[in-house]
């Protein structure tokens, strides 16, 4: 299957190849991710939305103005705001002039935008979409929006961590620079460069990097979680559910009590 812009995240490209978002799915629900390769989808949150609104204007003026007309929800159509984006649009506005007026922030944006790449890895075919590709100055660089830069969340095999880390960017960033090393026949990896900006009030921002000792872990760990992933998308085995997310909460079915102390510790 050859992915373009259109297809990319099309079902079908989904059934063949891996990507960051169905390995950490799978990760976090198997049950959902297969739900999802069925066709069930999580109504679009409000979160995603901005920071699509971000990379959107970030990618070029015509794709800024395509998002822009595919998504009239980002108008409020009452109250006193009625005709204009809402709060969270204006706030994404700030977000991007909080960026734009960074030098460094926009040296490290430069490369080709949307970049497909696909290779074998751990046993499995993937599929990455770099948004900003420099290979000539060997880096690659991605825009993330979130709620606070400096917020500590607390992930309970590895104590307080932070934003990166607990939304799973620094798999991501490995994963992308892994695929780019074997299309491109590299020995060593580009750099990942992440640009946080938050939606604090004014934004805060932050260039973060990822060096090779993560990327080699994150690595390792996707290898060893890979062979029982592979086999539960394929079918052979019965996905498990997390009974706690959105897919298993409107299929659940109770079979027995739970002692209270189970509730926080599944
Ligand atoms: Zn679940």
């Amino acid at each position: 299957m050859i992915l373009n812009n259109q297809n990319y995240h099309s079902t079908e490209a989904n059934q063949h190849y891996w990507s960051n978002s169905q390995y950490k799915e799978f990760l976090e629900c198997e049950a959902r991710g297969m739900a999802k390769l069925r066709g069930w989808a999580e109504p679009p949150s409000e979160a995603l939305l901005v920071g699509s609104y971000v990379h959107a204007y970030f990618e070029s003026k015509e794709v800024f103005e395509q998002f822009k007309s595919e998504n009239p929800e980002i108008i409020a159509s009452k109250g006193a705001n009625k005709g204009n984006l809402k709060k969270e649009f204006q706030r994404a506005d700030e977000l991007i002039r909080t960026i734009e007026n960074d030098p460094l922030c926009m040296f490290v944006l430069q490369g080709q935008k949307e970049v497909i790449l696909t290779a074998e890895f751990a046993g499995a075919k993937w599929k990455v979409k770099m948004d900003n590709y420099a290979p000539d100055r060997n880096r690659f660089s991605d825009i993330k929006t979130v709620r606070e830069i400096q917020k500590e969340t607390w992930d309970p095999n590895n104590g307080y961590v932070t934003f990166v880390e607990a939304s799973g960017y620094v798999t991501q960033m490995a994963l992308y620079a892994e695929i780019e090393r074997r299309v491109q026949g590299r020995d060593g990896w580009i750099e990942p460069i992440i640009v946080a900006v938050s939606k604090e009030d004014p934004p805060d921002k932050a260039v973060i990097s990822i060096n090779g000792y993560d990327i080699q872990r994150e690595l390792d760990l996707i290898e060893m979680n890979m062979p029982r992933l592979i086999e539960v998308k394929s079918g052979r085995i019965e996905p498990d559910r997390c009974e706690n997310c959105r897919y298993c909460r409107e299929t659940k079915t109770l079979n027995k009590i739970v002692h209270y102390t189970e509730l926080i510790n599944q």
